[in-house]
């Protein structure tokens, strides 16, 4: 039988990190097929529903000493912003002994450093990206304010200051009075800002990835609806096989999001990915808040997108199957509307998307430890917007064997 379609290179996901990854590959001129069941921009997508911040001043891996504690209470607190239910207490229970591993100082400080650096290659590397495929109207320079109403959460930001001048990345702290000259509409009770002037807000985050989509397939990039189910090697490359057919590709990189090693379980690949799955909430658009907003003690995100203001809050453990339980996100709109109170809460849509989470808060950035032609971008967890451009650039220098001066080493596939 004659292959679906013959490739130079083929990505497995259209989600934000392969469409970055199909923007070096392309820039170079190689041939390239993006592959995915849905179309890009699709609800299916953790690209989808996200709070839309390149966030590139957040570094700190989840695993941090003390996590432990931490971890114990949230667990059992009623009103806790992480649930784990009891069905998949199980199952997710060696992830989280990895993410204990992880929270010893050493190795939080190491994770760190590693996703300081990325963060800022993606700064670079998305503002080249915005100018080449004009998607100024889809974001917005305001940068992002964060929220303290109490002391100790703010002070606990110095630690993390000197990191962020080391990468040029820029901060102000702000006074009471000057959050509220910034943000009039908040409601009382804010003791602190802290203002992150380099991060973008993406206005519409499945706009930019159908717009990006548009401009790649206009480039060249070849788009291809099929579920990729296996891969195999074949003489000169790799088979690629879907309930449809096949794909033949002399080299192929999987970036399919929380699904990733789903896929890779027929190569006999274990890694500890885990879905760390997130909620959003949709209100009508304002323009009470200029900022996307974060509110550091009640865990809650509020970005003013173009088709409405988007609430995001949470992580939940729960694999890829479980339905969804909007009760997480429900439970924390009393805290939104004490944040904004002249707003008008009123649900108009809701979602849930699934984080690609590895226990060291770091992505996979690397060729397959046993397949040359076979290549890896996944596990993003809460940062796959920020980093998803970096994360193109390295792979597609990878791919390409172009000299990188940046260390890609924190991010091999055999670290765990
Ligand atoms: C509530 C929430 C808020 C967030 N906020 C932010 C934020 O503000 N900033 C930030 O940087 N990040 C944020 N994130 C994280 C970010 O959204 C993700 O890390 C990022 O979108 C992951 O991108 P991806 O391309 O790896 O995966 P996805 O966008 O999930 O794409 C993976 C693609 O792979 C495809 N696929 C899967 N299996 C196969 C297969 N077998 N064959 C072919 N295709 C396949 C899927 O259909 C999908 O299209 C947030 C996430 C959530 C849930």
């Amino acid at each position: 039988m004659n292959p679906l379609n013959q490739s130079e290179h083929t990505i497995i996901g259209g989600g934000i990190v392969g469409l970055m990854l199909a923007h070096y590959l392309n820039q170079s001129g190689v041939k390239v097929t993006v592959v995915d069941p849905s179309p890009p921009g699709h609800i299916n997508q953790a690209s989808f529903g996200n709070a839309g911040r390149l966030a590139f001043a957040s570094y700190r891996p989840i695993a941090e000493p003390g996590l432990w504690w931490q971890g114990l209470s949230m667990l059992w607190k009623k009103d806790s912003v992480v649930r784990i239910p009891w069905s998949y207490r199980l199952a997710v229970l060696p992830w989280l002994l990895r993410l204990l591993r992880e929270s010893s100082y050493r190795r939080s400080e190491q994770n760190a450093a590693a996703t300081a650096e990325l963060n800022a290659l993606s700064k670079k590397c998305w503002d080249d990206i915005i100018q080449d495929h004009g998607l100024h109207s889809l974001v917005s320079k305001t940068g992002w304010l964060k929220l303290f109403s109490t002391d100790k959460a703010f002070t606990d930001m110095d630690s993390q200051l000197d990191t962020l001048d080391q990468h040029d990345l820029h901060w102000q702290k702000l006074s009471a009075e000057e959050v509220y000259q910034l943000e009039p509409n908040l409601g009382p009770g804010i003791k602190h800002g802290f203002l992150q002037q380099d991060s973008i807000l993406i206005k519409q985050p499945h706009r930019l990835i159908e717009t990006l989509a548009q401009s790649l397939a206009k480039r060249g990039v070849k788009f291809l609806v099929e579920n990729i189910s296996d891969i195999r090697k074949i003489e000169n490359g790799l088979e690629l096989c879907s309930v449809n057919g096949s794909i033949h590709t002399q080299k192929a990189t999987v970036c399919s999001g929380a699904w990733s090693q789903k896929l890779l379980e027929n190569l006999g690949d274990r890694f500890p990915l885990e879905s760390e799955r997130g909620y959003h909430l949709m209100f009508r658009p304002t323009q009470l808040i200029g900022h996307s907003i974060m509110h550091v003690e009640e865990h809650i995100v509020l970005s003013p997108m173009i088709d409405g203001l988007r609430m995001t809050t949470g992580e939940e453990f729960a694999g890829l199957d479980t339905p969804p339980d909007y009760k997480l996100i429900h439970a924390k709109l009393p805290s939104a509307k004490a944040l904004l109170p002249n707003f008008d809460f009123s649900v108009q849509a809701k979602w849930l998307g699934f984080r690609p989470s590895l226990p060291d808060s770091k992505p996979i950035i690397d060729r397959h430890p046993t397949m040359d032609n076979l290549f890896l971008g996944f596990g993003h967890g809460h940062l796959g917007m920020t980093q998803s451009a970096a994360t193109g650039k390295l792979l597609a220098d990878l791919i390409l064997n172009n000299r990188n001066e940046f260390n890609i080493r924190s991010f091999r596939a055999n670290r765990f």
